[in-house]
């Protein structure tokens, strides 16, 4: 994946081909970015997605116009045949294939030595081909779920028409990935790396241990809002089961008297934890870094372990720079400058081209047991976030236990697997109930639990009643403090996932 302005004399490899994907911009707009032309003398295979195809045709005579109608949403595409025969790009595909649209814009003729090669209802220009040379454009969206066979078409483009060849195996990755790590590393050298029990940076360490044994030093501090009985059974599984060579820093003192005071600002929430965990982690580095230096058979610690994912990457080569805000988890990494550079570690990412599927199976892989890999995502300053309003030991005791309750509820269901992520939280208010005849002035409990493939937009999950039902029960039942439950309607947009 590259910046769409990449200029093609700077790239230091051919590529198989170029797929142009699509933007929100028009080409015509005097901002809108646009690709180096000398892709199109590249000879290389190209096929260009919505903006891609108009880009395609705004360098072929500009005769790109604004739509009359926006076209969102489900469309059926036809693909033309010529002497009998559909284009290559739609080999073995339906003649009505489904697929999704999203535009505004649209050719407002074909582009000179272009022909038709599908189109629908709406779209005279749905698919076009050049004459002579491998350029496609098409103007719907192939990448997406919505199009169920547009992983066909794309492999179509890639093996069929530019000769990818297709030995991409996880199995291949590790091995490659494991050299690679080793030879950055050396023979002495060491690693540093931060765990927090999610499923990024379990798979990332189990790699380093793979690759450089106990010479990668794994840390877990513990924030005191952590789960139920998560910080022992994140040590046992990494230490006992995946042999990784782990400190546990018991700070959930200094996190949770530091919390104290803070209720109406979560930003100052996760500021606070975050620097907090940094300290932390820094101290206990620089005792791992005074231990190593005496180690005869290894050498001082050179790299940061870093948990980045292909999504951040993309995240940060957006044509107009890297996002001024690229997260840092910092559960799995955002070391400050001071370590960074004062004490010259170098970052190692060795999942910096997966994306999250890919994660969970190299976990498989890497023989990392089922429960750990299918993990939903937790975040970093865990249930502080999820305690709403000031958070005290109390508070994190209640939504921690209403919180075990739902989730093993959901593992005895089989949902579990279904929800991409679920837990409780805790609201600061109280409501009136009655319990054992008597009126009690107690907290409420919110449910929320959302399927989603990106994270970037959720919807809700569809429990039965029976299902909440029994939860609601057993949470006003069991935990202390709570006479209420409730569920969490909203989707992402416009709530988010966690509820600070
Ligand atoms: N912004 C362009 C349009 O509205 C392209 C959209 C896209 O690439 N999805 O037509």
């Amino acid at each position: 994946m590259l910046p769409c302005t990449q200029k093609l004399a700077e790239l230091s490899w051919k590529p198989k081909g170029v797929i142009l994907s699509g933007g929100p911009y028009s080409v015509y707009e005097t901002d809108a970015p646009h690709v180096d032309a000398a892709i199109f003398e590249l000879g290389v295979p190209i096929l260009g997605i919505c903006y891609g195809l108009q880009e395609i045709a705004w360098h072929h005579g500009k005769n790109v116009v604004a739509g009359t109608e926006r076209e969102y949403g489900h469309a059926d595409v036809q693909a033309k045949r010529h002497n009998g025969h559909v284009d290559k790009l739609f080999k073995d595909l339906e003649d009505d294939l489904r697929v999704w649209m999203s535009h505004g814009d649209k050719l407002g003729a074909l582009p000179a030595s272009f022909h038709t090669i599908a189109t629908t209802k709406n779209s005279p220009y749905a698919g076009i081909a050049h004459e002579t040379k491998p350029i496609y454009g098409i103007q719907f969206h192939p990448e997406v779920t919505h199009t169920p066979r547009g992983v066909k078409l794309l492999e179509n483009f890639a093996v069929g028409i530019c000769g990818a060849r297709q030995d991409w195996t996880m199995a291949k990755f590790v091995d490659k990935e494991i050299a690679r790590i080793r030879a950055l590393v050396g023979d002495k050298g060491q690693v540093l790396g931060a765990v927090s029990g999610g499923v990024d940076s379990t798979v990332a360490a189990k790699l380093m241990h793979e690759a450089i044994g106990d010479r990668f030093h794994a840390v877990l501090v513990d924030n005191g809002c952590m789960r139920l009985n998560e910080c022992e059974q994140v040590k046992k599984t990494l230490t006992e089961h995946l042999g990784i060579n782990l400190t546990v820093v018991d700070a959930s003192d200094l996190f949770l008297d530091g919390l104290k005071g803070i209720s109406d600002n979560p930003e100052a929430k996760r500021k606070f934890i975050g620097s907090t965990f940094i300290d932390v982690f820094e101290a206990e580095a620089l005792k791992i870094e005074e231990a190593a230096k005496n180690s005869p058979k290894a050498g001082p610690i050179k790299f940061f372990l870093q948990g980045t994912l292909y999504p951040d990457v993309i995240e940060s080569i957006s044509f107009k720079g890297p996002s001024a805000t690229i997260k840092t988890h910092h559960n799995v990494g955002g070391l400050p400058e001071r370590m960074m550079n004062g004490q010259g570690l170098k970052l190692i990412e060795p999942l910096r081209e997966l994306f999250k599927d890919e994660v969970r199976e190299l976990g498989r892989q890497l023989g990392i047991p089922h429960d750990l890999v299918m993990r939903h995502p937790f975040p970093g300053p865990g249930i502080a976030i999820r305690v709403l309003g000031e958070v005290t030991r109390e508070q994190v005791a209640i939504a921690r236990k209403a919180d075990h309750i739902f989730i093993e509820e959901i593992r005895a269901a089989g949902l579990y697997d279904q929800i991409s992520q679920a837990f409780a939280a805790l609201l600061p208010v109280k409501a009136v109930g009655v319990m054992g005849d008597k009126r009690v002035h107690q907290q409420v409990i919110s449910l929320r639990a959302v399927q989603t493939t990106d994270f970037m937009t959720a919807n809700i999950f569809r429990f039965d009643w029976e299902f909440l039902e029994r939860v609601s029960t057993r949470i006003v039942n069991e935990v202390d403090g709570v006479c209420r439950v409730e569920y969490d309607l909203t989707s992402k947009p416009p709530g988010t996932i966690e509820m600070e």
